[in-house]
């Protein structure tokens, strides 16, 4: 039996866990729940699975809830070294979930990682630690889980090159010179995946792939030149990985992440489950396309701060944290996106990717951009 704790466990990722952890009463069991601030999602969740270790970041000011939770960033540290905690799902959204994270591998358990933004932030800092305390990092991102899998038909060093695939999102064809009038409503409409509004917003703007090639250089330990993204709008190839020889080996399925996170959640055995199967006649064509950089200038961005390393990275995602909860507020609009982060990635001076340095550099993107912002609307 698996005990699993889920550090996100209401949003989009963190239900579809639970959900699979439903499916496999013999083998996964939730021992922990905890989430950002959203307590009754929390508390149902805990009442529907007989959990009683439960964590907030942010706690109710009302004091509705009995003192025996885990409050804030510290408490869910503490809440992923529990002994009775075999593995960790990382779904928190944003860099936040970096301290639980590092919590939870120096205590040895393996971490089921959704969270891209944790190894965008920190990478070397994350991975020095799963090495150190010898915990296995699974992942749970489509594209990764993907390529996980098709690299085991070779080994890490017969790795040539990872292809990582992007829908391309929701304006992949919309002309050009309307995309200053880009609206929230139309931004939140992803051609294929139902995700959370601020993976949705960066996979519009393509900043989420740009997080991925980071994502995959550390998780997989590739050079920039390794990591390529393509464009694939149908969005069922999710990875490929060529080797030395030539030889190209794909993950193909529907999209649906109840797949990945069964495979971290079971890994490295697999499991029957109730998803539809990919019929390719169905399907009909499978196309790839290379992405326009004018369209996609987020992506660029990701390239250059994975280029410059160091702290660069972590600013790269700080800002587009800011600039993506300040569109979605209104305050800014889609265009301005690219535009703050690489104002921010211009006034920074990067640093050695210490962990230090990265929550040095992580708050003064924060705060640089958040100076910057207009009053919301
Ligand atoms: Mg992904």
């Amino acid at each position: 039996m698996r005990r699993i704790l889920v550090l996100g466990s209401t949003g989009s990722i963190g239900k579809q866990t639970l959900e699979v952890v439903q499916r496999h009463p013999d083998r996964l069991q939730v021992v922990g729940l905890a989430t950002y601030r959203d307590y009754k999602t929390l508390l149902g969740q805990a009442a529907a699975l007989g959990v009683r270790a439960l964590g907030l970041v942010e706690p109710p000011t009302n004091g509705a809830l009995a003192q025996s939770l885990y409050t804030g960033v510290d408490g869910l540290c503490a809440l992923a070294q529990r002994d009775d905690v075999d593995m960790v799902v990382v779904a928190l959204g944003g860099a936040i979930a970096l301290k639980p994270t590092l919590a939870a591998l120096e205590a040895g358990k393996p971490v089921a990682l959704a969270t891209k933004e944790v190894l965008v932030a920190a990478g070397e800092a994350v991975m020095a630690t799963a090495r150190k305390y010898d915990a296995p990092i699974l992942p749970i991102d489509s594209e990764h889980s993907g390529a996980f899998q098709a690299m085991l038909a070779g080994t890490p060093p017969q790795v040539e090159r990872l292809i990582l695939t992007a829908s391309g999102g929701p304006f992949r064809t919309r002309p050009l010179h309307t995309f200053d009038a880009i609206t929230v409503e139309e931004s939140l409409k992803h051609p294929n995946w139902d995700m959370g509004a601020k993976i949705t917003i960066d996979s519009a703007t393509m900043m989420n792939k740009g997080l991925e090639v980071i994502e995959a250089m550390h998780l997989f330990g590739l050079r920039l030149e390794q990591v390529e993204a393509l464009i694939h709008p149908q969005s069922i190839v999710h990875a490929l990985v060529e080797f030395v020889d030539g030889s190209v080996v794909a993950q193909l399925s529907l999209p649906d992440m109840r797949l990945p996170i069964q495979y971290a959640l079971l890994y490295p055995e697999r499991a029957d489950s109730p998803l539809p199967r990919l019929r390719l006649e169905q399907i009909g064509q499978l196309t790839f396309e290379s992405p326009d950089p004018a369209r996609y200038p987020c992506l660029e961005l990701a390239y250059a701060a994975a280029r410059t390393g160091g702290t660069m990275p972590t600013v790269l995602n700080a800002a587009n944290e800011v600039a993506v909860r300040a569109f979605l507020k209104r305050q800014i609009r889609f265009t301005d996106i690219a535009r703050l982060v690489e104002k921010a990635m211009a006034a920074h001076t990067p640093q050695l990717a210490t962990l230090e340095n990265a929550l040095q550099a992580d708050a003064w993107a924060r705060a640089f951009l958040n100076e910057r912002l207009p009053s919301p609307a």
